[in-house]
């Protein structure tokens, strides 16, 4: 990795100088032919970034926070790494995750656990661990996290930097590991608002090798970036701040939601009626397309193989040893969920009410321009207070994961501090392709 770092660092260096001689027109199209936006393409140039182990890249291993990887180096990179890389950005390395990106505290990674740099003794939030607190210890400027549920948003609140999980279809997803196809999206994860829209810029517009990827420019988000929110009206529901919710996580909220309020922005009351069958849908849902999707861990095409005595027995063996408990328990949730006599009960009837949560924030986005929620319920909790039991680990989710059931953007930006010290999140969720608004949100917060 640090021979590749060098060699980028030298790539850059050439680039740089290629950018004093050469008008801009000429440098900004990309040597791909991808389409990717404007957005002043020398502003990454040079600028270290971490990686989430869960996106290929070329030649460097990528263990997806499992054994099953551990030894996998992938022929090619993802879009987004590769969109990084044309601009002269520079891969620091990869960076540590739940295994196959299913947890919320990266505990769940076969490969050690990730501190939070503000309390060694608590989590770093998950699945983008690795990402949020090497941008948190200022170890790089800025990364790539993945976010199904939560995995951006949440671990950036409890590391006290900004997450944004874009709109689904935004941002390419060839070359992203796949855990729940209908639900996965790539964000950055930044100090500042500012960065991660810069980020944002650089990765998202269509990708013909992703066929979700949206067949339109991508949004630019800069430019209004400092328009504040007079003038905005901004959602506040009910449904966001019931039963569960630390008093100083909804403090902290409801101070930047008056501040908001002084500067001009309107708050008005929205409901989102179906959000508390968010976690029940998602959990239907997303082990379903997780256990799919990792039908292909087949101990022949790629990583581990554990030979047995026939094939049969080589598959098992390898599942076996490869998947650690988190993901055998959400490969045989969705097994089940999947199977004949059960997929009416469970997956159709899941699929259904996930219509009527997007519905919901259809009819509130007709009256809003953003929504404002907390992240979490709670601050960044202890290792290990939650191991043990998977649903307490589940409900951290609570406020994130209804974004990706309805496929809209959402941002988590710090908005203050518990008594402890430790960050409290605030997240702007906005309609399909509403980056600019959230950002601009998002960056009034800040
Ligand atoms: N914590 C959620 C899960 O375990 C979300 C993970 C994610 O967004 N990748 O599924």
């Amino acid at each position: 990795v640090a021979d590749r770092a060098l060699a980028q660092a030298g790539a850059a260096d050439e680039q740089l100088r290629r950018l004093r001689q050469e008008p801009r027109s000429q440098t900004a199209s990309s040597p791909s032919g991808l389409q990717s936006s404007a957005g002043g393409p020398e502003l990454l140039l040079g600028i270290p970034w971490a990686c989430k182990d869960v996106l290929c890249t070329a030649g460097v291993r990528t263990t997806c926070g499992s054994k099953m990887l551990e030894q996998f180096v992938p022929p090619y990179s993802a879009t987004a790494v590769r969109r990084l890389d044309e601009r002269g950005a520079v891969m620091l390395g990869k960076v540590n995750m739940d295994e196959f990106a299913m947890g919320s505290s990266t505990e769940n990674s076969a490969l050690g656990v990730t501190r939070n740099p503000w309390d060694l003794s608590r989590v770093p939030g998950g699945s983008s661990g690795g990402s949020a607190a090497a941008v948190a210890a200022g170890e790089a400027v800025f990364s790539l996290g993945s976010d199904t549920g939560g995995s951006v948003r949440l671990p950036a609140a409890y590391c006290g930097v900004v997450g944004l999980k874009p709109t689904y279809g935004s941002v390419s997803r060839y070359g992203l590991i796949a855990f729940a196809s209908s639900l996965d999206q790539v964000g950055p994860l930044a100090r500042t608002v500012e960065d991660a829209a810069l980020v944002y810029e650089a990765i998202a517009g269509h990708d013909p090798l992703d066929s979700t990827s949206a067949p339109r420019p991508p949004e630019p988000v800069l430019r209004t970036l400092e328009e504040g929110v007079k003038g905005l009206r901004l959602g506040l529901s009910p449904d966001y701040f019931g039963e569960g919710l630390d008093g100083e996580v909804r403090e902290a909220v409801m101070g930047a939601v008056r501040r908001l309020e002084r500067e001009g922005a309107q708050i008005v009351e929205v409901r989102i009626p179906h959000l508390a069958y968010a976690l029940p849908v998602y959990y239907i849902i997303a082990p379903s397309e997780a256990s799919s999707n990792l039908a292909r861990y087949d101990g022949v095409r790629y990583g581990l193989r554990v030979p047995g005595d026939d094939i049969v027995q080589q598959f098992s063996k390898t599942r076996r040893e490869g998947f650690g408990p988190e993901v055998k328990r959400r490969i045989m949730l969705g097994t089940y969920a999947l199977s004949a006599g059960y997929y009416e009960a469970f997956y159709l009837k899941a699929q259904k009410v996930r219509t009527l949560i997007r519905r919901d924030f259809e009819a509130a986005f007709a009256r809003v321009d953003a929504l404002i929620t907390p992240v979490a319920p709670t601050v960044a909790f202890r290792m290990g207070e939650k191991v043990e039991d998977p649903l307490q680990m589940y409900l951290t989710d609570i406020y994130t994961l209804s974004v990706n059931l309805a496929g809209l953007p959402g941002v988590s930006v710090p908005c203050g501090f518990s008594s402890q010290g430790l960050p409290i999140g605030l997240q702007v969720i906005g309609p399909a392709f509403g980056e600019p608004q959230i950002l601009r949100v998002a960056r009034a917060v800040e």
